[in-house]
């Protein structure tokens, strides 16, 4: 068994330094925040799967390539033989104001089923990664969600949920709903402070603060919550009653987006290495900080080795 397995939609990306515009500059990539945690898991050394749908497209190669480049195993992935591989458009509009379109409606991925991932639930792994964006996709990828929850948990996996709620795809009522029947499977749920709501409020009738959307979320069967504060930094709370809260790294930021999955990736490379909670915390930041500091959702994270880097006095050359 590997020891992350994970999955979602990985789409083509194009990034613009400035507005879309004919002849505009472009770098391609690719982006999905499951591979992107994949990518940053195997660049630590451990064995990472992503088993996601792709179309039998030249975007899906590129996918798919890619990731097996990281040394993502990919051996589980699909390829759909009709629906394409869903696009993304960045353009940075303005110096720090990014803004995304989406063609992901009716791709690939979001005709993934249950029957689908089942072979790769069958090889075993140590953890679970799953995301709310998967969820959104459609019926066939929640179901797939959902089965791939209780499957893990029945199996004692450790399963970890990254709320990552996205308003384009749906509203925090609906992600609530269907978030909700996932809890009693999940082992770290970690969210956003801002995405905090999203789940809490399908819990509790009352609103209110981090504090109180914590202990709802510990109470409905999470056994660890991870909140990541952007710039702040990261706090952490577990069901034993043990507290963390750590402060984001100083880095200069150069392009936050990917933050989050970097910041996943480094939590689950501490559970992986048996670190304590606030080690784990402190491997997340760092891996959010690595993500912020470079350009890309998933290029700039670090290799095993790298990862002091940042401590380096900023401006400096290593020879
Ligand atoms: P995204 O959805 O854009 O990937 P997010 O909202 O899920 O991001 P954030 O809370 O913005 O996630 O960032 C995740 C983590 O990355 C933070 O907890 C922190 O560790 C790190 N991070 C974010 N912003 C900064 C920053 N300005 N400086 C240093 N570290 C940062």
């Amino acid at each position: 068994p590997v020891d992350v397995l994970t999955f979602g939609e990985t789409m083509l990306a194009t990034q613009l330094p400035g507005p879309l515009a004919v002849g505009a500059p472009a770098r391609t990539t690719i982006a999905g925040a499951e591979s992107n945690v994949a990518v940053g898991l195997s660049r630590l050394g451990h064995r990472a799967a992503w088993a996601g749908l792709v179309g039998d497209d030249e975007p899906g190669r590129l996918v798919l390539r890619t990731l097996r480049g990281e040394g993502v195993d990919t051996a589980r992935a699909g390829t759909h033989p009709t629906a394409p591989t869903g696009g993304m458009l960045r353009e940075r509009r303005v110096a720090d104001l990014m803004r995304v379109h989406y063609w992901r409606r009716h791709s690939a991925a979001s005709l993934l089923t249950p029957d689908a991932l089942a072979p790769a639930l069958g090889d075993g792994a140590r953890i679970l990664h799953l995301t709310g964006i998967t969820c959104a996709l459609g019926p066939g990828p929640l179901a797939a969600v959902r089965e791939a929850a209780a499957h893990a948990h029945a199996r004692g996996w450790t399963v970890a949920l990254d709320v990552n709620h996205r308003q384009r795809l749906w509203s925090a009522e609906e992600a609530g709903a269907a978030l909700l029947p996932l809890l009693p499977h999940v082992t770290v749920l970690i969210a956003s402070d801002d995405e905090l709501p999203v789940v809490a409020h399908a819990l509790a009738e009352r609103p209110g603060g981090e504090e109180r959307a914590v202990a709802a979320l510990l109470d409905a069967g999470v056994r660890e919550v991870v909140v990541k504060r952007g710039g702040e930094g990261a706090a952490f709370r577990d069901r034993d009653g043990t507290r963390h809260a750590l402060p984001a790294l100083q880095v200069p930021v150069r392009d936050t987006v990917g933050a989050g999955d970097a910041f996943c990736a480094g939590y689950l490379s501490g559970l992986l290495d048996g670190l304590a909670p606030d080690g784990r915390l402190a491997r997340a930041n760092t891996l959010g900080a690595f993500a912020v500091a470079s350009d890309g959702d998933w290029e700039g994270l670090p290799r095993r080795d790298e990862l002091h880097l940042l401590a380096t006095a900023p401006g400096s050359t290593i020879r």
